[in-house]
């Protein structure tokens, strides 16, 4: 009696569900865990038990968990929009994509006018500079008369 418990217990999402003995070899034990219920029961829900073992049958071993991943996904799609399922969600992405694409393309031209205003005034302060250089022979005045004031005081 109290092994029968224990084998109860340790019994996957799937058989609790199906309310059948979990055999060593259930090919839902090893990607529907007894503390996950809601992964198997949308995807019973939505395609079934049997689709599903046999779908996993035909799936290489090593591609199982995706396969799994993946049906529990298009399930819960499914069950919040049972019209559209995972094509709802595509679709969406698409237009936030499309949305973003063109955000980005009017930041780029943005970025480019600023580029362009910033180097045509970086180029209006080079010349403003150059005529700085061109025009320091007039003013070396004053820095002859800096030191003059730097000792003016002890004068
Ligand atoms: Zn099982």
């Amino acid at each position: 009696m109290r092994g029968q418990e224990s084998r109860s217990s340790s019994s996957c999402a799937a058989c609790k569900l199906l309310k059948r003995r979990c055999s060593p070899d259930c090919i839902f034990a090893p990607h529907f865990p007894s503390n996950d219920p809601l992964k198997f029961a949308i995807v019973h829900k939505v395609f079934g038990a049997s689709n599903v073992s046999k779908i996993l049958i035909e799936v290489p071993i090593e591609l199982r968990e995706d396969a799994v991943n993946t049906l529990a996904f298009e399930a819960d799609a499914r069950l919040k929009d049972p019209v559209y399922g995972c094509f709802g969600a595509v679709v969406l992405l698409q237009r936030k994509m499309t949305e973003l694409q063109h955000d980005l393309a009017i930041v780029r031209s943005r970025i480019a006018q600023f580029a362009a205003a910033s180097s045509s005034a970086a180029a209006a302060a080079q010349s403003f500079t150059d005529f700085g250089h061109s025009s320091q022979s007039y003013c070396q005045g004053p820095l002859d008369h800096e030191p003059i004031g730097e000792f003016s005081q002890y004068l």
